[in-house]
């Protein structure tokens, strides 16, 4: 609507009264060049009717901050948030994603000379757990960069003081477009020796489809004209809650998990679409023990506080 506007405005033939210009003093710009350092804009992803007071509330509760945090609306889809310290808006960002009822809360910087109607948010940061490499040259920082190319980009791959990672998946920070599938593996051909599936899995993937593989609405509310709506067995869907990694096993502090605790051990046994050798694999159960329920049970129950 305001973009159809735009375009009408630049059309008309403007009066006398509207063509004279208003000269706004560059300092004026400046300044809000340093407040917009403190600020980020920020969209809930979901079609459906939530509280934004509730919204703004829990953010508040689970950032944990200890400083000052400011929601304010710029209109009925985006609203900004302006912290005390430019720090804590670097921490919540470095510790995202954040998630409110299942839907994800997306954010991004501010162009303090960008019109509110052109402000498009679609990037997210995720930790991706790339599973199936081999014992040494794929678990290699520079391989980690490799198999997150397709990715908007790779920010951050997770190793040890040797330049590698030894446990069963390589923890790459990646950003992703929300606005397109979640990539689900990738063909990796190391040294021309064979191609290996690596499968991917994400920590605290909030509601995405399992018909089109996009973030913002579950699979019964597709509108991608490939969605088959009648299958209503979850497992032979494209895509399914096997994305969605397993709450424990992540190095940095997570506010809240919302991997099913239900479903997180679930990968089928058949994923239309997926090379054959994908199919095979399993995601690991671990013995829990008691350090381990202990931090199961505070993830769950901030969880629970949000949802
Ligand atoms: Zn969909």
């Amino acid at each position: 609507m305001a973009r159809d506007l735009d375009n009408l405005y630049q059309q008309l033939t403007l009066t006398n009264g509207e063509e004279t210009e208003v000269l706004v003093e560059g300092e004026t710009l400046e300044e809000a060049s340093v407040r917009a350092e403190r600020c980020m804009c920020a969209q809930l992803q979901t079609a459906k009717y939530y509280n934004k007071e509730a919204l703004f509330g829990t953010m508040r509760k689970i950032w944990r901050l200890g400083r000052k945090v400011w929601f304010r609306e710029l209109n009925s889809t985006f609203f900004l948030i302006e912290f005390e310290y430019a720090n804590d808006k670097q921490k919540v960002l470095r510790e995202g994603p954040w998630a409110f009822d299942k839907s994800l809360l997306l954010m991004g910087e501010i162009d303090s000379k960008q019109p509110i109607s052109q402000i498009q948010l679609k990037h997210c940061s995720f930790w991706v757990r790339t599973h199936n490499l081999l014992p040494f040259s794929a678990r290699a920082k520079k391989l980690g960069y490799s198999v997150g190319s397709s990715f908007v980009r790779v920010e951050d791959v997770e190793v040890d003081d040797s330049g590698c990672t030894w446990r069963e998946y390589m923890r790459i920070r990646v950003v992703v477009d929300v606005t397109r599938p979640l990539l689900r593996g990738k063909k990796i051909c190391i040294g021309g020796e064979g191609t290996v599936w690596t499968r991917f899995t994400y920590e605290r993937l909030p509601e995405y489809c399992y018909h089109c593989g996009k973030i913002g609405h579950s699979f019964k509310d597709c509108t991608s004209p490939d969605a088959n709506l009648e299958e209503d067995d979850v497992s032979k869907l494209p895509y399914g809650p096997w994305l969605k990694a397993n709450s424990l096993g992540g190095r940095s502090r997570s506010g809240i998990n919302f991997g099913s605790r239900s479903t997180a051990g679930a990968f089928p046994a058949m994923v239309p679409g997926l090379p054959g050798n994908a199919r095979a694999y399993h995601m690991a159960h671990k013995p829990h023990n008691d350090n381990h329920r202990m931090k199961l049970a505070q993830h769950e129950g901030i969880a629970e506080m949000v949802s």
